[in-house]
C-alpha cells in the first residue's frame, strides 16, 4: 500500500470572479523509503500539491488516501496525529518561533503530543545532537545562522521519528554552501532511516538528487517533461 496516494485531487482558492483554479487534477503515488520531488515553476501549484498530501488542508476535488485510508474518513484527532507524529515539516521560511529556545521549538511536536517534560527534553537533546547543535539548545532560535536554523527544523521535523519529510523549497533561504549540507542531511535521513522525502522545489539540481520527479505545470502533471531533469546549462 502506498503511503500517500492521490487521485485526481484539486484545489481552488478564493470565490466568485477571485475563484482561482490553483490545482487541476493530479493523480500520483508516493510509495515508503522513495524520495520524490515535486517540480515547477513559481506559481505552477507546487505547494499547494503538498499541503494537500501533508493533510494541511483539503481538497475539493478528487480523492487522498493514506496508507490505503480515504483522508475523508479520518477523525480531526487522527489528522492531527498523522501530521504531529507520523509527518515532519522542513520549509524554506523555517518558521521557528524567533524568541524560544532552539529546545523549545525542537521539543514542540513532543510538546503537542502529550510527551512528559523530561522525556522530551532527553528526545530534544537527542535530535540536535544528531544534527551536530546540542551546544545551541538554550540560545534562542534568532541568533542562529540560516544553516543552523535549517538544522533546527530538521530536529524538529525528526523527534517524532516521522514516516515522511516534506521539505518546501528547504534550501531556499540558504547560501549555496550551506544548502548543500542541508540538502546532504535530508538524503541521509532517507538513505539510512528510510523515512519518505517529499521535497517542493523549483531546483532542478536538487530535483535531480531525488528518485523519481513530478512535474507541475499551470496545475496540472506535465508528463512531457519525464525522464532525467536537464540541467540548467547542458
Ligand atoms: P508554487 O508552490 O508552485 O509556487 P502554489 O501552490 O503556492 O504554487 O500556488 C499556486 C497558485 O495558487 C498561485 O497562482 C498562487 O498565487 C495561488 N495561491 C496559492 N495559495 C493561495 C491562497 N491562499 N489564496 C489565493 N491564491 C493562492
Ligand atoms: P541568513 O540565511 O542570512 O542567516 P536568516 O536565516 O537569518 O538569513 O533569515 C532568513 C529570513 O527568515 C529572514 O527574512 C528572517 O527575517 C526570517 N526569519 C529568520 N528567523 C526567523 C524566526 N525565528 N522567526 C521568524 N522569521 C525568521
Amino acid at each position: 500500500v502506498p503511503v500517500l496516494s492521490a487521485q485526481n485531487i484539486g484545489k481552488s482558492y478564493g470565490s466568485g470572479t477571485n475563484r482561482f483554479n490553483a490545482l487541476k487534477g493530479v493523480s500520483l503515488e508516493i510509495r515508503a523509503g522513495e524520495s520524490v520531488a515535486i517540480v515547477g515553476k513559481s506559481g505552477s501549484g507546487k505547494s499547494t500539491l503538498m499541503h494537500l498530501l501533508a493533510l494541511l488542508d483539503d481538497p475539493d476535488t478528487g480523492t487522498l488516501l493514506v496508507e490505503g485510508t480515504d483522508a475523508r474518513t479520518l477523525k480531526g484527532t487522527e489528522v492531527n496525529r498523522l501530521r504531529n507524529q507520523d509527518f515532519g515539516f522542513v520549509f524554506q521560511q523555517f518558521f521557528l518561533t524567533a524568541n524560544a529556545t532552539v529546545l523549545d521549538n525542537v521539543v514542540l511536536p513532543l510538546k503537542i503530543a502529550g510527551v512528559p517534560p523530561r522525556e522530551r527534553k532527553a528526545r530534544g537533546m537527542a535530535a540536535l545532537e544528531q544534527l551536530e547543535l546540542a551546544d545551541k539548545a538554550k540560545n534562542k532560535a534568532i541568533t542562529l545562522s540560516g544553516g543552523q536554523k535549517q538544522r533546527a527544523v530538521i530536529a524538529r521535523a525528526l523527534v517524532n521519528n516521522p514516516k515522511v519529510i516534506f521539505a518546501d523549497e528547504p534550501t531556499g533561504n540558504l547560501d549555496t554552501a550551506t544548502g548543500a549540507v542541508v540538502e546532504d542531511i535530508l538524503f541521509a535521513l532517507n538513505k539510512d532511516k528510510g523515512i519518505t522525502l517529499i521535497i517542493v522545489t523549483h531546483d532542478i539540481e536538487l530535483a535531480a538528487r531525488c528518485d523519481r520527479q513530478i512535474f507541475i505545470r499551470d496545475g496540472r502533471e506535465d508528463t512531457t517533461e519525464s525522464g532525467a531533469p536537464r540541467k540548467r546549462h547542458a
